[in-house]
């Protein structure tokens, strides 16, 4: 990492611990998890946002990558990170590729990613970027995240980042006992909430909302093949 991107991962790191700080209350959460910590200082998110937004790759905040989508605010990715609580042996699924960087960060904390994205434009790009960058424990492939990845469920953890106006069933139908689900829950433009699923070993659920959130919509339907921006 060059030193620019190196002081701005600096500083990005900064940003997310005093953000958890001060959203204590809400996440129950003063600091997260060391790992998750030092799982974001080795992603280079420079190399996942445009060439023309380079300067502002390690700013807390959303960036546009195409395609009305967004790559996340590092605070949210940390925070949906530690809450998923990835372990070693951990095979996850992550519903929502876009950039691949979430995807990336997850690698380096659990055995294995699974990740969709309806825009099969985007899962081209992200999987060259992974290759090229090393991360080959992330398997992507385009399709409707409402139906989940069936093929290898079941997960230890699942992650959605874009906003679903429900929990999807098939979500809950592959995620393993004693597993996690985080998914912000809402409408387009409406309140949306960041919740904590947990499938007990019974297979009942225990649901946590954690705090309010915008995200993209997550869009129901046949996968988009078109190459428009
Ligand atoms: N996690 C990404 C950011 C995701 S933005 C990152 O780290 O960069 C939300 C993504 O969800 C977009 O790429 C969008 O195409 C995708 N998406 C929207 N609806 C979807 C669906 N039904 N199934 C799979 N992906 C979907």
């Amino acid at each position: 990492m060059g030193s620019v991107a190196n002081s701005g991962m600096k500083r990005m790191l900064a940003d997310i611990d005093s953000e958890a700080g001060y959203t204590r209350t809400l996440t129950g959460r003063a600091a997260f998890d060391r790992r998750v910590m030092e799982a974001m200082a080795q992603v280079p998110r420079d190399e996942f946002v445009p060439d023309e937004l380079k300067s502002s790759a390690y700013d807390n905040g959303p960036l546009p990558i195409g395609f009305g989508q967004t790559i996340s605010q590092p605070y949210i990715v940390a925070l949906m990170t530690d809450l998923l609580d990835p372990q070693p042996d951990h095979r996850l699924l992550e519903v929502g590729t876009g950039s691949g960087y979430q995807a990336a960060v997850l690698s380096l904390l659990c055995d294995s990613v699974y990740s969709v994205d309806r825009v099969a434009a985007l899962t081209r790009t992200a999987r060259t970027r992974l290759q090229r960058l090393g991360y080959d424990n992330v398997h992507l492939c385009s399709g409707n995240g409402y139906l989940g990845w069936p093929e290898h469920a079941p997960y230890d953890g699942i992650i959605v980042t874009a906003a679903a106006p429900y929990v999807p069933e098939a979500l809950v139908a592959q995620l393993k006992p004693g597993g996690r689900l985080v998914i912000p829950v809402g409408e387009r433009f409406g309140f949306q909430q960041l919740q904590l699923l947990t499938k007990e070993p019974s297979g009942d659920i225990r649901q946590r909302d954690i705090l309010g959130v915008a995200f993209v919509p997550l869009i129901d339907g046949e996968p988009e093949h078109s190459d428009g921006g």
